[in-house]
């Protein structure tokens, strides 16, 4: 199986050092979660890993498959299987569902496509798309609603969720702040990843969201404090964490509290 690795990884933000030497592997089929307190780090990871430019990579590094990623933009990562769902957090006005999604296979499944070339066949891609909705029980009609124009937290997660199926990335990165979901977004992302992770899946998800994690049950969960993962266990302690917030971590690694 394939994993994504990660060692060592030092990141700057700004000059400023955030990360401090991240070692985390996830294979395909894991699910791993990564949790800490606010301003730990988490969503710096996740965007070290979709290649912001804003993140600097002092040492260490970060590799699918033993490919070093350091060099690669977002697009060339996608095409070794990395999806990150706030990858296209964007409104394009006059695009829809639909459309979206048919370039973002297309390029992800024809990577030697020359710019104006076709798209994967319109009659091939519809069925694909509304067999895949009819088995999320997503409404076909929300295929035709324009990227993210107005959409709730709900629809925004739908639409993460519609991505990962049809991408069918090797590992998901999800980075899922607990601050602004509503519950119909939690069941969305909790009952879609659910149906979507399997054997040919890793799974990275950054949240401390009880449901999310009852109904994917983390082989391995991470405790992130200053930039460093100080603590890895099973679903056992991101129970704990959720139940006791951070202090006994705190308490056990003092020198990064
Ligand atoms: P978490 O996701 O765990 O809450 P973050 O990765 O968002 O933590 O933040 C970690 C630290 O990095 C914080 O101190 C934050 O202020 C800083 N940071 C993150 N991103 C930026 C940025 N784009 N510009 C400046 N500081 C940043
Ligand atoms: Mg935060
Ligand atoms: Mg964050």
């Amino acid at each position: 199986v394939a994993s994504l690795k990660i060692q060592d990884l030092h990141v700057s933000v700004e000059g400023l050092p955030i990360l401090r030497g991240v070692s985390l592997e996830v294979r395909q089929g894991e699910i791993h979660a990564l949790m800490g307190p606010n301003g730990s780090g988490k969503s710096t990871l996740a965007y070290t890993l979709v290649g912001h430019p804003k993140y600097e990579i002092t040492q260490g590094s970060i590799e699918i498959d033993g490919k070093p990623l350091n060099e690669l933009d977002a697009c060339e990562r996608a095409r070794l299987g990395l999806f990150l769902a706030f990858q296209y957090p964007i409104v394009i006005p006059g695009v829809k569902v639909a459309d979206f999604l048919r370039h973002a296979i297309t390029n992800i499944r024809n990577p030697d496509r020359k710019e104006g070339e076709g798209l994967i066949p319109m009659r091939e891609f519809r069925k694909e798309l509304k067999a895949m909705m009819d088995e999320l029980g997503m409404d076909s009609e929300f295929a035709r609603r324009y990227l993210n124009e107005g959409f709730s937290g709900g629809e925004k997660k739908r639409m993460e969720i519609l991505q990962l199926a049809m991408l069918k990335p090797r590992f998901a990165v999800l980075d899922e702040t607990d601050s602004g979901l509503d519950s119909d977004a939690v069941r969305v992302v909790s009952e879609g990843l659910r149906k979507l992770s399997g054997p040919q899946m890793g799974v990275l998800i950054i949240t401390h969201h009880e449901r999310l994690l009852e109904y994917n049950v983390p082989q391995f969960t991470h405790v992130m404090l200053a930039g460093k993962i100080v603590e890895t266990g099973d679903a056992s302690l991101a129970r704990e964490l959720h139940n006791e917030g951070y202090s006994k971590v705190r308490l056990r690694h003092p020198e990064e509290a």
